[in-house]
């Protein structure tokens, strides 16, 4: 089938805001700073990339745009005000317990439990055949996605979704995961602490850093899409990996030269 594809508008040319982050902050109730004054912008159609170590606020940010938490400075400005309805904005965590896979899990044990077999004795069992028939990690994502993007959401808010994936399966989900975005057109903040991940997949990746979370940089990703697998092997995307591991790496050391704790 010969399909027209035309590449969402770079960065520059996409003149609507959808979400402004203003000076916002969050210190949780034991008075961890997880995040210090951040200003962001997301323009309707962003490929945006969250990209920091581990503790830097990454899914504090996530969540705050969720609305399943709350700045405790500063201000999240949706377009028109408000925030979207729930319904418009789609997650996908990382987290291995997820619904859908607990349900494929459940279909699979189900002839075993027949038997009196309990969840746990099966789990063994359950999971091998599962393997077996490849209905592994890569599939429980693509489940998770599927239900994220089911109500056609403005707005994707994916936390570290394929960083428990093999090489080979992470590539070929980031691969589907922007024809998707391609086809429809909404708007991503994925987080991830792979340079290699948010280079490929961004128009726009910004670099966080630590103690407190904050935005260290932000670069644009100038490569048009669709990004295939000879972008992946390209110089030009080589070049940029090896631009946002140098900002990746000042960012640790910010962290690192203003604590002097070794980490
Ligand atoms: P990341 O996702 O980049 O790894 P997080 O947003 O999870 O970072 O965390 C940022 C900082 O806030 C970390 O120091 C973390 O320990 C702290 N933190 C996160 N959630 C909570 C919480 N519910 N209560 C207290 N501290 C938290
Ligand atoms: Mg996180």
């Amino acid at each position: 089938m010969i399909r027209e594809k035309v590449a969402p508008a770079p960065a520059s040319d996409v003149a609507s805001t959808l979400l402004a982050l203003r000076g916002v902050g969050k210190v949780f109730s034991n008075g961890v700073p997880a995040l210090s004054d951040v200003n962001l912008t997301i323009r309707e159609g962003d490929f945006l990339s969250l990209l920091g170590p581990s503790g830097c606020g990454k899914s504090t940010a996530l969540r705050l745009i969720a609305g399943l938490s709350t700045p405790t400075s500063g201000v999240l400005d949706w377009r028109g005000g408000g925030s979207l309805d729930r319904s418009n904005i789609g997650f996908v965590f990382q987290e291995p317990t997820l619904l859908p896979w607990a349900n494929v899990f459940d279909n699979v044990w189900l002839p075993l439990r027949l038997k009196g077999i309990s969840r746990a004795k099966a789990a063994p069992a359950v999971t091998e055949m599962l393997a077996r028939v490849h209905l592994s990690g890569g599939m429980k994502m693509r489940v998770s996605i599927a239900r994220a993007m089911v109500t056609k959401p403005r707005v994707l808010l994916m936390d570290e979704p394929f960083a428990a994936l093999d090489e080979i399966t992470r590539f070929k989900l980031n691969n589907d995961l922007l024809e998707l975005w391609q086809d429809e057109r909404f708007t991503v903040v994925f987080v991830t602490h792979s340079v290699f991940e948010s280079v490929f997949l961004s128009n726009r990746v910004v670099v966080m850093a630590a103690r407190p979370g904050r935005v260290f940089d932000e670069l644009a990703i100038e490569a048009s899409y669709p990004r295939d697998e000879a972008f992946r092997t390209s110089p030009h995307y080589a070049a940029l990996c090896r631009q946002a591991s140098d900002v990746l790496v000042k960012a640790i050391n910010s962290t690192a030269g203003a604590h002097h704790d070794g980490h």
